[in-house]
């Protein structure tokens, strides 16, 4: 611990849609924080989630009209933004990428601290964040951004892999989901499309937590909605000491990755991951986990190949909860802080 605290972390979350309402019950989950209010651009169905759940619901905006709009249909809305950032600690900002900048400037005006998403690029906060790769470098800075879905899951297996053989060459090819389950105006439906910006962002963006890690990326949109899946190949330096089984060691040892044997296991597909995620029995069937394949990973020489699979929705809303306590300097050790996170998210969902 960096120091006792004696009061909660006050949090908003500001945009409740895919990724905010996961945050808002990870956060609702930890008994060093408490979540002082989410916001809604407008009334919708989404509020009524928040109403269930006993969240405070504030508009996004602090226009009169569009506060009486939330009335207008029934909601109880207890303000604006402004309202809501005057009894906030760190205002987690879910909004959808590229509208950052015009949020920042609020946060800065309301001096609160301020966490951005993937969506937005590393420079709007000069910081990016994920638990293994670099929380320290976080601690009690005044804003972040945690990378997005497929760089927090390239940072959970290659880290550990870095951390042990001191430098890593790395190229990776995302087989990235069309859309989100609840997304209905993105596609391809019945196309394979390649990202035809080469590199990829994906792969560099893990420099920005990592930048000793030298990696490039290709990408190639699939129509399905369910996860993402990264073919991967690293080059260990020379003397790294390493086998296949102690890469699926250190992995299985590792935070938030879980490793299995697709094979013995019947679980060949992201179909079948997914469905082994609805029967652990979290909120919206998430993962919070990166899903590596035993059966597909292999050291061959130097050369490491392996598979793993990333649920998009979900994989980076533990590393908001740590990056909270990063910023508010409460927890100083990341593994003490993930170990705190899963815990409280697991016994939220009676796991
Ligand atoms: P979303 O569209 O599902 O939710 C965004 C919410 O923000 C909506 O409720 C929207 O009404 C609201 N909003 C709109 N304008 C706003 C504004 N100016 N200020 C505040 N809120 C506003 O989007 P999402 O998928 O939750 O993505 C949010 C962020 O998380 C993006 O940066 C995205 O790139 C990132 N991210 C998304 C995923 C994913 O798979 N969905 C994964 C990792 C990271």
């Amino acid at each position: 611990m960096c120091g006792q605290r004696m009061s909660k972390i006050k949090v908003a979350i500001n945009g409740f849609g895919t990724i905010g309402k996961r945050v808002a019950d990870a956060v609702d989950a930890q008994d060093d924080m408490e979540l002082v209010g989410v916001t809604k651009t407008g009334p919708s169905f989404g509020c009524d989630l928040a109403v269930k759940k006993g969240f405070p619901l504030y508009c996004t905006f602090d226009e009169p009209d569009r506060i009486a709009r939330f009335a207008d249909q029934g909601y109880v809305c207890s303000g604006g933004l402004s309202d809501l950032l005057a009894i906030t600690d760190v205002v987690v900002d879910c909004s959808p990428g590229k509208t950052g900048a015009e949020n920042l400037a609020k946060y800065q005006a309301a001096g609160v601290k301020y966490m951005f998403q993937g969506g937005e690029k590393h420079t709007l906060t000069g910081r990016s964040y994920t638990s293994s790769a670099n929380h320290a470098e976080n601690l009690n800075v005044e804003g972040t951004r945690v990378v997005s879905c497929n760089t927090t899951g390239l940072s959970r297996t290659l880290v550990p892999l870095y951390d042990h053989c001191g430098s890593l060459k790395v190229e990776c090819t995302m087989i990235r989901r069309a859309a989100d389950p609840g997304d209905s105006g993105k596609g391809p439906i019945n196309a394979i499309k390649p990202v035809l910006k080469v590199p990829s962002h994906h792969g560099p963006d893990v420099m920005t937590v990592k930048p000793e890690i030298e990696i490039n990326s290709l990408a190639v949109a699939v129509p399905t909605t369910i996860m993402h899946t990264h073919a991967i190949t690293a080059d260990l330096p020379p003397g790294h000491g390493l086998t296949t089984e102690s890469i699926l060691d250190m992995w299985r040892e590792t935070p938030r990755v879980i490793v299995m044997h697709g094979a013995d296991n019947r679980i060949t597909t992201t179909a079948e991951v997914m469905e082994m995620a609805r029967d652990i029995g979290r909120k919206w069937g998430d993962l919070h986990e990166i899903f590596v394949w035993e059966d597909g990973v292999s050291l061959q020489g130097d050369r490491l190949y392996y598979f793993q699979a990333i649920h998009q929705e979900s994989d980076v809303i533990p590393e908001n909860v740590d990056c909270i306590r990063a910023l508010m300097g409460t927890e100083s050790d990341w593994q003490t802080s993930v170990a705190k996170t899963d815990a409280a998210i697991d016994i939220y969902y009676n796991l």
